[in-house]
């Protein structure tokens, strides 16, 4: 059956999908948004970040709606990682009562749900249980999908762009690139659901606690008073013990961290209802070689996704799904005069440099953790990283991460330029309180990295600096004055109301 035509097909109703549907639809276009299953459904991804509250959120209008919510308020993350056996804390703030230094920890089946309902709310045509099947190509172009609906009955739809947001599972994103998976983070995790977790003192009761162990590390997420996510990241060498049994493998690994054991102490694991069942998810840290293509754009999981330990998938999820709506709406307007390949463009540079950021910031994070017993930690550290084999990933992440760095010429100097850069990273950005600054164990012998390749401090600034400006976007919504500028020569920047790409 074919049906209408629409503005902008969106494929997946997760937070990548249902941003970038509401963001084109409050502009009065005409938006048919598909997702396969039916909501309230379980998703991982639970712990957030303070620009997806104070940024997306607020921009979406559902800034009310979630804070009523009662989520657990999280101002940073506690980790006990890295030599020094005591936690140490980060906190999204620096000074007290910042009124945008926080985030939640969400159930996402919750949150997902408030995202999607928001959509339909601003006009999105919302079917669930619509599995879009293939995209249509006419002449190289994407010019709409067919799916299936809830009954298997088949229909096609057009539209003058197609988004895959279908997320890690996505089956249509190889139309536009090809996906490349990183070495480096090849684990695996295996999470569940406890009920009576401890929490953390106060004030960090809400914070994610992640805590390294021999086998690799965990998350534990409080998700109300009584409910908690726990999650073990492993390498896959350890993960041949989940095949032997998911709950005793997990067992085994609390086992192996006393940390996680002790807050476990008098938990009870759940196993009935949605938070019933222990789940395992591999193969996640990849990267598309290209992120549109005429007529398509992939946004969020759909594109890449690098690893869970700074809680960075729905953030770059919803921060994807804002700079595609402003290479959409900009091309629907059609009055800037700019052409899809520049819109399209600066959409690819913006998303791959914010990811960029995230992984070289956890490549630092991984380095601190010093096991010289573990193997899953003495293979993640850079410089021993089979990463460096990986040309083809790096060159994705490396070249366009970090503001007036040169692009590098090949993986090797790539990680040449970041030796020891988990130490500088333990030294200068760990907090000083928390007695992190002594690490010991952590080598300060190699040569450090050479500031005309690589400089660490400038790096830091540019990571919050993107948060920053999106949260303040947000705040000054349709008076955004921030001195912008290309990220490239030639290269765009946001309008004053955030929602299109303008040339300087
Ligand atoms: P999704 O949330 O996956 O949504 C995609 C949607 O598309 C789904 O609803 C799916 O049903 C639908 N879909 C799929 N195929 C089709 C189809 N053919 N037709 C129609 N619909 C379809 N992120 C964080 O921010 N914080 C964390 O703490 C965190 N922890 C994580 C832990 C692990 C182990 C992993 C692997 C990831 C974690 N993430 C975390 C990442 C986070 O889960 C994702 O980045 C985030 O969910 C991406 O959102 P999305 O909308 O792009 O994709």
């Amino acid at each position: 059956m074919s049906e209408g035509h629409y503005d902008l097909i969106v494929a997946g109703g997760g937070p990548t999908g249902s941003t970038l549907a509401s963001f084109t639809a409050m502009a009065g276009y005409r938006v048919l948004l598909l997702e396969r299953e039916e909501f309230p459904r379980h998703q991982i991804g639970e712990s957030l970040l303070p620009a997806t509250i104070h940024g997306i959120c607020r921009m979406l209008g559902v800034l009310d709606e979630v804070e009523r919510r009662g989520f657990p308020k999280k101002n940073g993350g506690t980790f006990r990682w890295g030599a020094n056996p005591e936690p140490w804390t980060f906190r999204f703030s620096r000074q007290p009562n910042d009124p945008f230094g926080y985030a939640y920890q969400v159930e996402r089946a919750v949150f997902d749900q408030i995202l999607l309902d928001r959509a339909r709310e601003l006009g999105v045509d919302v079917r669930e249980r619509h599995d879009v099947r293939s995209v249509i190509m006419e002449n190289g172009r994407a010019v709409g999908v067919a799916f299936a609906d809830s009954e298997g009955r088949q229909h096609q739809a057009r539209a003058r762009f197609v988004a895959d947001t279908s997320g890690h599972r996505s089956h249509v994103s190889k139309l536009v690139g090809e996906r490349i998976y990183s070495e480096f983070f090849r684990n695996v995790a295996l999470y569940g659901y406890f009920e009576n977790g401890k929490r953390l003192p106060a004030p960090n009761q809400g914070n994610i606690l992640s805590a390294a162990f021999r086998d690799g590390w965990f998350w534990y997420i409080p998700l109300s008073d009584s409910l908690t996510s726990v999650g073990a990241v492993v390498s896959r060498e350890a993960a041949e013990e989940i095949r032997k049994g998911e709950d005793k493998a997990l067992q085994g690994f609390i086992g192996r961290c006393p940390i996680i054991q002790d807050y476990l102490a008098g938990a009870r694991r759940i196993t009935e209802g949605p938070y019933g069942p222990l789940r395992i998810r591999k193969d996640y840290s990849y990267c598309t070689t290209r992120f549109w293509a005429p007529g398509m754009v992939l946004a969020g999981d759909a594109a890449c996704f690098i690893d869970p330990v700074f809680s960075s998938g729905v953030h770059l999820g919803t921060y994807s799904a804002l700079l595609a709506a402003r290479s959409i709406l900009t091309l629907l307007g059609g009055t800037a005069g700019i052409s899809e390949e520049a819109c399209f463009t600066e959409y690819e540079d913006r998303y791959r440099r914010e990811f960029g950021r995230f992984y070289q910031f956890l490549l630092a994070f991984y380095d601190v953790q010093q096991d010289e017993e573990s193997y899953f930690w003495q293979a993640r550290k850079i410089l021993h990283t089979s990463e460096r084999s990986n040309a083809a990933f790096v060159r994705l992440v490396a070249g366009l991460s970090a503001e007036d760095e040169p692009l590098f010429t090949g993986p090797d100097r790539f990680f040449e330029a970041r030796r020891d850069f988990g130490s500088w990273f333990a030294a200068n950005v760990l907090p000083p309180e928390a007695g992190v600054t002594g690490v010991t164990g952590v080598s300060t012998s190699s040569e450090p990295a050479s500031p005309e390749e690589f400089d660490p401090k400038q790096f830091m600034a540019g990571f919050s600096k993107e948060i920053a400006s999106l949260q303040l976007q947000a705040i000054r919504r349709g008076n955004y004055s921030l001195p912008e500028r290309p990220i490239r020569a030639g290269g765009l920047i946001p309008s004053a109301d955030g929602l299109r790409w303008q040339r300087v």
